[in-house]
C-alpha cells in the first residue's frame, strides 16, 4: 500500500546521517574505547540519545555485554527505544529494548537497552559491578534527577576502586555521561578530570518576546492555560508556516488547552484570518508522560501539507524529546515539580515558575533548523521576581528516603559523606534516616534491618511497602497487593463532562463494596473488574479508566512475584492477628501510613487540609495534618484518618483517605520523635557501640513520650 504523500520523506538512515553527531562517529567510538569515563555534550537534537548507542553497537561493544542507556523519564526511554529499534531494523524488545518501572520490554537478545535511571539503580542492587553491561550511558545528566545523581556517585565510587570494579567482570565497564551543554566542566572534575567531547552544534537565532498577561501574582492555572491558547491561535493566524510547541505543566491542563484549541481552531475562517495562505488547518497534539505510546508516535510525524502542527507538551519536550519542524514556542513559564514541603513534612507535586535557564532551553527548541520565535506569556517583572537563575537539582529538594535505603543496602554506611555531585542539605538526609527508622527499615544504629532488606526489593514508596509487608506477614497480602498496584498507576476514576453521573456511579460502587474508605474502594474496583466477563465494558459503564486498570492488573502480578520470591526465604516475618477483616486491613495500612495521620478539627490555620473531592469520604471536611509534633499539641480523640498523599493547589488536599481508630496508631506515634535527628547524625557518620545507642534514649526524649501519652489518654 502506498503511504500517504506527506509521510514519504527521506529514509530514516539519510536523516540520521544529517545529524551533527554523525561526523564524529569514529572519534566517539575511539574515545569510549580509550576512557573509563567520558562526558559527551551537545545541543538537544544533535543525536546523542538515538545515535551514540548505535555507534557503540557498531563498534562491537555489545560482544562484551549490553549497552545500557538511562533516562530520567519513562516516556523518553520508551519512545527513543521505539525509534532506535526502527533505525536498527529490529522489532522492539529484540536487539533494542526498554525497561521502565513495571514494564520490561527486553529479551535475552537485547543488547541496546534504554531504561529509566531508577531501573539501573535497582539493577546495581542485585549486581553492584553491572557485570551484564559493557557500557553504561547516563543520559540527560543536566536534568539532575535524583536517581541519575546517585548513579553518578555510585559509578564514581565503584570505578575508582579497581578491586571492586573488576570483581566479577571480564572487561572493565565504560561509563559515558551525556548532557545538553551546561555544567560539563563540573561533571568532568567530579569524574576525576575525564575528557569532555563536545558535539559542535548549529543553532539558529530565536527571538523571545515577553507579554504582560502573566505577572508575579498570576499563578492560577486557568489564567495561563487560557493565555497560551490565545497566543497559540495568534501565532497560527499571523505567523508564517512552521510548527508550534506549547509548554504547559501537566496532563489535565494540557487536555483542557487542547479542547479549547480544537474548539477555537474550528471557528477560524481561513479565508480571512490566516495570513500565510500556505497554512490552512491546525493539527493539535497533546504530549505528556502517561499518554498511550501509539498516540505519542504521531507527534514525530510531519503534518500533511498546508497543516500546521501544534504540540501541547509538558517539560518532556524541553530536552528529552526533540520534535522536528518546530519554529514557534509558546512558554507558559510554569512547570510541575516534586518538592519537599517542610510545612507538611512530605514531597508534593507543585506547579512552580521555571528557572531562567529552563526558559532559555525552552526557547532554544524553536531554533534547531531555522530562525524561530518564542512567545513568553509572562512579563519581564515575572522573569525578574519569580524565576530563579537555575533549577535546583532534585537531590536538594525532594525526599531521599528511597535512595538512602538503596545506598544503605549497597553497603554505603556513611550516607553523609557519599560523593554527591551536589550535596543535599544534611537535614534532608537525616529526615530520610528518620523515616526509614520509623518504618523499621533501619535500626537505631543506622543499619539496615531484615525488613529494610525486604523493603528495598519493591519499587514502591516506603510507607506503602511497609503496609504491604505487614499484610504479607499476617497472611492477607491479597488485600494490599491490588491497592499498592492501583496506587502505582494513573488515576482510574474518570470524571468527564458527565461529572455528576460519574460521581454517582463511583459512589454506588463504594456503597456496593460496603467500603468505608478510599483504599477498600480501590480494592473493590480491582476485584470487581477482574471478576467481570467483559472488563472493558464494565469499566465503561462505571466510568473507570480501563487502560489504567489493565496496567494495575499487570503491576499487581509483578508485585506478587516479588513478594512470592521473598516469602520463599526462610526468615520471612510472620505474625498473628485476632480481629475482623476490615480492621485487619486498616491496621496494616496504619503500620505504613502512621506518619500520614490527620484528624478532624474545626479551625483553619497553618497545616490544615481538606479531604479531596474525589475521596468517597467527601463532603469536604477540614482536617489537621499531623506528621509532626503539632499533632500532640492538640486535644485528642477526634476523628482520625490516614492518607496516601497530598495535593497542593490554593488549598492543601489529602487524597486516598481511610478513617482509623486512634488506638491503632497510638503505640506507633511516639516513634515519630523517638529518635532525635542529632542522634541520627552521629549514626549516619560512623559505626557506634551499643552503649552509645543506649544513651540516645535521653531523658528528654523519654519525658516527651510520657507527656504525649498523658495528653492523649
Ligand atoms: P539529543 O539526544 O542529542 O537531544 P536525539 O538523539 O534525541 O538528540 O534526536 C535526534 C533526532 O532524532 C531528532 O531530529 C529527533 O527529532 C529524532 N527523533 C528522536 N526520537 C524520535 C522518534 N521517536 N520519532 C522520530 N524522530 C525521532
Ligand atoms: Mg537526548
Amino acid at each position: 500500500m502506498a503511504l500517504p504523500k506527506w509521510r514519504k520523506g527521506p529514509g530514516i538512515y539519510n536523516e540520521s546521517k544529517n545529524l551533527p553527531i554523525y561526523q564524529h562517529k569514529a572519534t566517539l567510538q575511539q574515545a569510549v574505547k580509550d576512557n573509563s569515563f567520558l562526558v559527551v555534550t551537545g545541543e538537544t537534537g544533535s543525536g546523542k540519545t538515538t545515535q551514540l548507542p548505535q555507534y557503540l553497537h557498531q563498534a562491537g561493544f555489545w560482544s562484551n555485554g549490553k549497552i545500557g542507556i538511562t533516562q530520567p523519564r519513562r516516556v523518553a526511554a520508551i519512545t527513543v527505544a521505539q525509534r532506535v529499534s526502527q533505525e536498527m531494523h529490529c522489532s522492539l524488545g529484540r536487539e533494542v529494548g526498554y525497561q521502565v518501572r513495571f514494564d520490561d520490554c527486553t529479551t535475552q537478545d537485547t543488547v541496546v537497552k534504554y531504561m529509566t535511571d531508577g531501573c539501573l539503580l535497582r539493577e546495581i542492587l542485585a549486581d553492584p559491578v553491572l557485570s551484564q553491561y559493557s557500557v553504561v550511558i547516563l543520559d540527560e545528566a543536566h536534568e539532575r534527577s535524583l536517581n541519575t545523581d546517585i548513579l553518578l556517585g555510585l559509578l564514581k565510587q565503584t570505578l575508582s576502586s579497581p578491586d571492586k570494579a573488576s570483581k566479577g567482570r571480564c572487561v572493565p565497564l565504560k561509563v559515558v555521561v551525556m548532557s545538553a551543554t551546561l555544567e560539563t566542566d563540573k561533571l568532568s572534575v567530579f569524574l576525576g578530570g575525564c575528557p569532555v567531547f563536545t558535539i559542535p552544534g548549529r543553532t539558529f537565532p530565536v527571538t523571545s518576546k515577553f507579554s504582560c498577561a502573566i505577572g508575579p501574582k498570576d499563578t492560577e492555572s486557568s489564567v495561563y492555560v487560557k493565555e497560551v491558547v490565545k497566543v497559540a491561535l495568534d501565532v497560527h493566524t499571523s505567523e508564517m508556516a512552521g510548527d508550534i510547541l506549547v509548554f504547559l505543566t501537566g496532563q489535565s491542563e494540557i487536555e483542557k488547552a487542547c479542547d479549547m484549541l480544537y474548539e477555537k481552531a474550528e471557528s477560524i475562517d481561513y479565508r480571512y484570518d490566516v495570513q500565510d495562505h500556505k497554512v490552512e488547518g491546525l493539527l493539535i497534539l497533546p504530549l505528556y508522560g502517561s499518554m498511550p505510546t501509539d498516540q505519542q508516535k504521531q507527534i514525530f510525524q510531519p503534518p500533511p501539507p498546508g497543516i500546521r502542527k501544534c504540540v501541547v507538551a509538558t517539560n518532556i519536550a524541553a530536552t528529552s524529546l526533540t520534535i522536528n519542524g518546530i519554529k514557534y514556542i509558546v512558554d507558559s513559564g510554569f512547570v510541575k515539580q516534586l518538592n519537599h514541603n517542610s510545612r507538611v513534612g512530605m514531597d508534593i507535586l507543585e506547579v512552580v515558575p521555571i528557572s531562567k535557564s529552563e526558559a532559555l532551553q525552552r526557547a532554544g527548541r524553536a531554533g534547531r533548523t531555522s530562525a524561530g520565535k518564542c512567545f513568553r506569556i509572562y512579563s519581564p517583572a515575572f522573569w525578574e521576581k519569580c524565576m530563579p537563575e537555575y533549577t535546583v537539582p532534585e537531590i536538594q529538594r525532594t525526599s531521599l528516603t528511597a535512595v538512602i535505603l538503596t545506598l544503605k543496602c549497597l553497603g554505603v554506611h556513611d550516607v553523609i559523606r557519599f560523593p554527591y555531585l551536589d550535596r543535599p542539605e544534611e537535614r534532608f538526609i537525616l529526615e530520610a534516616l528518620k523515616q526509614l527508622y520509623q518504618c523499621d527499615a533501619i535500626d537505631r544504629r543506622g543499619k539496615v534491618t531484615r525488613l529494610g532488606e525486604l523493603m528495598v526489593e519493591f519499587p514502591l514508596p516506603p510507607g506503602l511497602t511497609r503496609a504491604l509487608l505487614q499484610a504479607a506477614s499476617l497472611g492477607c497480602e491479597d488485600l494490599l497487593l491490588p491497592v499498592a498496584a492501583m496506587l502505582s498507576v494513573e488515576n482510574i476514576f474518570i470524571r468527564p463532562e458527565k461529572q455528576k453521573e460519574a460521581d454517582k456511579k463511583h459512589r454506588q460502587l463504594g456503597v456496593q463494596a460496603g467500603s468505608c474508605n478510599d483504599f477498600t474502594m480501590l480494592l473493590s474496583v480491582f476485584e470487581k473488574c477482574k471478576a467481570s466477563d467483559a472488563p472493558s465494558a464494565w469499566c465503561k459503564d462505571n466510568y473507570i479508566h480501563w487502560r489504567a486498570l489493565k496496567s494495575a492488573f499487570s503491576v499487581e502480578t509483578q508485585l506478587r512475584e516479588i513478594l512470592l520470591r521473598l516469602q520463599k526465604k526462610r526468615d520471612f516475618p510472620m505474625e498473628k492477628f485476632d480481629g475482623n477483616k476490615s480492621e485487619l486491613f486498616r491496621r496494616c495500612l496504619c503500620t505504613g501510613y502512621f506518619t500520614n495521620v490527620a484528624r478532624r478539627y474545626g479551625v483553619l490555620h497553618n497545616g490544615w487540609a481538606w479531604i479531596h473531592e474525589h475521596s468517597i469520604k467527601s463532603p469536604k471536611c477540614i482536617l489537621h495534618i499531623s506528621p509532626h509534633r503539632s499533632l500532640f499539641d492538640q486535644e485528642a480523640q477526634l476523628d482520625w484518618v490516614i492518607f496516601h498523599d497530598l495535593l497542593v493547589t490554593s488549598r492543601i488536599y489529602i487524597r486516598t483517605v481511610c478513617p482509623i481508630r486512634y488506638d491503632w496508631v497510638k503505640d506507633l506515634l511516639p516513634k515519630l520523635h523517638e529518635v532525635d535527628v542529632y542522634e541520627l547524625s552521629s549514626v549516619a557518620r560512623e559505626e557506634v557501640t551499643d552503649e552509645e545507642v543506649a544513651k540516645w534514649v535521653t531523658k528528654e526524649a523519654a519525658k516527651r513520650q510520657t507527656d504525649v501519652f498523658k495528653k492523649l489518654e
